[in-house]
């Protein structure tokens, strides 16, 4: 099912998309999401998206596709390489990317999510499936000359609208193998399959629950195909998961 988030009459709200509606459910939030609310559903066309989960961390992953790593001029990496983006970067469906004035130089990067479902640590990979409430689209927003010039890369992904997420969350996607595509303006930039990921989901979910506690709601970014380049004002950033939906976003 495809669970979206959404204002409805200033309140933020859950639902579960079926074709153009929305049926609204009695939860706030995509990991609880309560009862069917009413017996009609509305217009999905009604609904003002939000980004579908409000994590409390996002943990994402560097250099995870070997042909990324290539054009950026790094080795694939022998484990994963892993940073904090802040919740203030999230950015709804629809919404607007900001070019920061001290960047010269934003990227797109068009990536798989994944939202957990329930409070995980030392999670084994075989068992992955039990922490997972689904998937969504993500952009990783990056400043690529702060995160050159900078040894962390916090800086450089942490801006203000520097990560759309949405629109919805799947719960029934097959993450191993999957095409991913970013364009920009309709032209495609990144044409990519999850099958090329050097870690895939099953082992970044044991990797990062050795180290951290993820709670429910919180948000793995498993990194991005090669492609990636700069967006400029007026530009219009589409990523697209099969199975998922398109994640539309604008520059300013
Ligand atoms: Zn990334």
């Amino acid at each position: 099912m495809k669970i979206h988030r959404f204002h409805d009459a200033e309140q933020v709200r859950v639902g579960i998309r079926e074709g153009d509606r929305l049926w609204r459910y009695s939860g706030r939030d995509a990991t609880d999401i309560g009862e069917v609310e009413e017996a009609r559903p509305m217009p999905m066309a009604e609904a003002r998206l939000l980004a579908p989960v409000a994590p409390g961390k996002i943990v994402a992953v560097g250099r995870n596709y070997a042909d990324h790593a290539k054009e950026l001029g790094n080795e694939p990496p022998s484990e994963p390489i892993i940073f904090l983006k802040p919740p203030s970067a999230v950015l709804a469906p629809g919404g607007t990317i900001v070019r920061p004035e001290i960047s010269q130089r934003v990227d797109f990067e068009g990536e798989l999510a994944i939202v957990i479902s329930r409070r995980a640590k030392d999670i084994k990979r075989a068992r992955w499936r039990d922490v997972v409430l689904g998937f969504t689209c993500a952009n990783d927003v990056t400043a690529r000359d702060i995160q050159r010039k900078d040894v962390q890369f916090t800086r450089g992904k942490s801006f203000d609208t520097f990560l759309p997420l949405g629109p919805c969350i799947e719960t029934d996607l097959d993450p191993f193998a999957v095409s991913l595509r970013t364009t920009v303006n309709g032209e495609v930039k990144q044409h990519g399959n999850t099958r090329d990921m050097i870690f895939p989901v099953d082992f970044l979910i044991e990797f990062i629950t050795a180290v951290m506690t993820l709670e429910p709601g919180d948000v793995i970014l498993t990194g991005t195909p090669a492609g990636v380049g700069p967006l400029v004002t007026g530009d219009v950033v589409e990523v697209e998961i099969e199975g998922i939906g398109t994640l539309r976003n604008d520059v300013a």
